[in-house]
């Protein structure tokens, strides 16, 4: 038999290593700055047309490369930065695998321009899928400027995976955002289609900070700085009070790289504890510095984990810097009680005989020559479950259509469009509901107990209310007394930009004011919200972890993520008329048992499980 192995050619295992290395236009982008920061470069500008797709460009004041290092920067394996493999031990610039130009040069258009700092003439490289069209000399500035056009150009597949504009632009923001916060001392500026979306002047770290995400930050920052023999921890953590319902605004970085660590992120919230209002996260920008021989480098080029030599010890020299920090401004996190174990006294069935503390309610919406219906409010999330005429006569009729019915729940997990049948126990026409762990309620029915999962039933709730909204087009805004301003990290500036027009839909009256702030007039009166801000924050968040595609089914997105992020949160006390409007409200839906994202919202635990318990 003839052989078959072949070795191959250059173009094509460039093409394959750029499917690693190069994912998306921000990778492209990320690469690139990083050389330029390599090369010594004090000022860079990115330069990007639709979010990458026709062309990002970068151009720096680097060193810039001679005539030959230009055509052999795009040879695999081609690198300045090591000469041993030993070398990768002691490393500290951002590249060194020699794989970045090599993989771009094969799926792109590449021009470059680059001129060394003691040359009167630079040299011109325009390349286009690895073949080299045009190498001459050319009249250029010092430094380097490269031109990136018609990225995966001879990939199609790979370009039928970008996501939408907004989408790859956030992810180069992002990328632009890291890099800028591990570099403040570097002028960085980027530009898209025209627009300037950062103009950052090399400065000091909370300079920087605040220049990315807007001037409210300052008096947010509490510095940390410990010095140890194994690391040296400098930057700035959040106040509690200020901590955000969205992610954003949490930064590592080791040795002027960003990375993700989990682990780390945790023994931060650890020491926050309880002093953080629920469901938030603080801030933190935290640059860890220590000797490349302590951490693992020799991981892939795109990967943002880390590995530490010493993990457990920084991560105890990290909580204690944090617990400083946060001792010195008078914030010292309380004794965290473990309260799983302890006993709670459950509500009684019946809403007599308890006192409660007297309290005033003021509905600031409340317009006494109007005639409406009486409205209650959910102490403190401003949620309310205002009921519809249809959905009030379902209500009163859906026990007796099923009355005697009582399918057995637990078993399905399809979410399903039939009714739940069966019948809630009342007790002296007050039903016996109760909350448990401020997270379920417990209603006995026939056969058994019900469980169900408050948050998630309430979404629900939301959720076909503004189903409902959008079907019909009656858009009701609820007009802001006194309409609220705010401001977004550009990321989440694009993300809401995005998606206006669907929140417009649903009743949002927000407007764009330029410079990443916004203005909420009004708010959907299904939502009857009095904390616009924080549903928007919540929501952003709800979207960034949004698997679908924002742009196709964009309005059922939106309309999941706003319910979700309306909803009763857990570790809300609800009153009994509370609990008992939810039920109600909950089996008026018609899909009763399963949240918008189809998880469970109730299950029923037989009879017969709690007398063999007992036995
Ligand atoms: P790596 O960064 O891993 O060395 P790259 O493919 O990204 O590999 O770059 C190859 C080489 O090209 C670099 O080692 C460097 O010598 C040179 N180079 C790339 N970009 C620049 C730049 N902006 N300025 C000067 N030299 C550069
Ligand atoms: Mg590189």
């Amino acid at each position: 038999m003839a052989d078959i192995i072949q070795l191959l050619p250059d173009s094509v295992a460039n093409q394959i290593a750029a499917g690693e290395v190069i994912q998306r236009p921000a990778s492209v982008v990320k690469e690139l700055v990083e050389n330029a920061i390599d090369a010594g470069a004090t000022q860079i500008k990115v330069n990007i047309k639709d979010a990458g797709r026709t062309l990002i460009q970068i151009i720096d004041n680097g060193c810039g490369m001679s005539d030959t290092d230009a055509r052999m920067s795009f040879e695999r394996h081609a690198t300045s930065k090591i000469r041993t493999a030993n070398d990768i031990f002691a490393i500290r610039t951002m590249g060194f695998r020699g794989e970045a130009l090599a993989s771009i040069a094969a799926i792109s258009e590449v021009e470059l321009r680059t001129k060394e700092h003691d040359r009167d003439l630079g040299t011109f490289i325009h390349i286009s899928g690895s073949t080299i069209i045009n190498q001459e000399p050319v009249v250029c500035d010092n430094g380097t400027n490269f031109q990136i056009k018609n990225l995966f150009f001879n990939v199609p597949a790979r370009r039928k995976f970008l996501k939408s504009n907004p989408a790859e632009l956030k992810h180069i923001i992002n990328e632009i955002q890291r890099i800028a916060l591990a570099n403040p001392d570097i002028s960085i500026s980027l530009h898209h289609n025209g627009s300037t979306i950062y103009e950052l002047a090399g400065t000091n770290k909370r300079v920087r900070i605040v220049s990315m995400f807007g001037k409210n930050i300052n008096q947010n920052l509490i510095p940390i700085d410990t010095e140890t023999s194994l690391v040296k921890l400098t930057g700035f953590i959040g106040q509690p009070k200020h901590a955000k319902k969205t992610f954003g605004e949490q930064f590592f970085f080791v040795n002027q790289r960003y990375m993700k660590h989990p682990l780390f992120h945790k023994a931060i919230m650890q020491v926050y504890g309880k002093i953080l209002p629920p469901d938030s996260i603080p801030s933190y920008f935290i640059y860890f510095d220590l000797n490349p021989a302590d951490i693992d480098v020799n991981i892939h080029p795109t990967k943002t984990e880390i590995k530490f030599e010493n993990e457990s010890a920084i991560w105890q020299i990290l909580q204690a810097s944090v617990r400083e920090a946060l001792g010195k401004f008078n914030i010292v996190p309380s004794i965290d009680f473990d309260q799983a174990g302890s006993v709670e006294i459950p509500m009684p069935l019946h809403d007599y005989g308890n006192v409660h503390t007297p309290e005033i309610k003021v509905n600031p919406a409340y317009n006494p020559f109007e005639k409406q219906s009486p409205v209650k409010n959910y102490s403190g999330s401003g949620s309310d479950f205002l009921q519809n005429p249809a959905q009030r006569s379902n209500q009163t009729n859906w026990q007796s259509l099923y009355k005697g019915l009582e399918p057995d729940l637990s078993e399905k997990t399809e979410p399903t469009d039939e009714p739940v049948q069966f019948k809630i126990e009342e007790q002296q026409n007050v039903k016996s509901s109760v909350q448990f762990k401020n997270k379920y309620i417990l209603t006995p029915v026939k056969s058994g107990l019900m469980v169900i999962d408050q948050k998630r039933a309430h979404e629900r709730i939301l959720y076909e209310r503004l189903m409902q909204v959008l079907e019909n087009h009656e858009v009701a805004s609820q007009q802001q007394l006194f309409p609220e301003t705010f401001e977004l990290n550009a990321s989440d500036a694009t993300l809401l930009t995005s998606i206006l027009p669907d929140l417009s839909a649903l009743g949002f009256d927000i407007r764009d004011f330029g410079k990443n702030s916004f203005i909420i007039n009004g708010t959907p009166g299904v939502l009857n919200t009095s904390t616009p801000i924080e549903i928007i924050e919540s929501l952003l968040e709800e979207c960034k972890n949004s698997p679908a595609n924002l742009q196709e089914k964009a309005r059922e997105t939106v309309a999941i993520s706003l319910a979700q992020a309306s909803a009763i949160p857990y570790g809300q006390t609800l009153k009994p008329n509370e609990i008992n409007e939810l039920i109600d409200n909950l089996f008026a839906c018609q899909t009763p048992n399963f949240s918008p994202k189809g998880k469970k919202i109730l299950s029923i635990m037989p009879l017969d499980d709690f007398e063999k318990l007992l036995k």
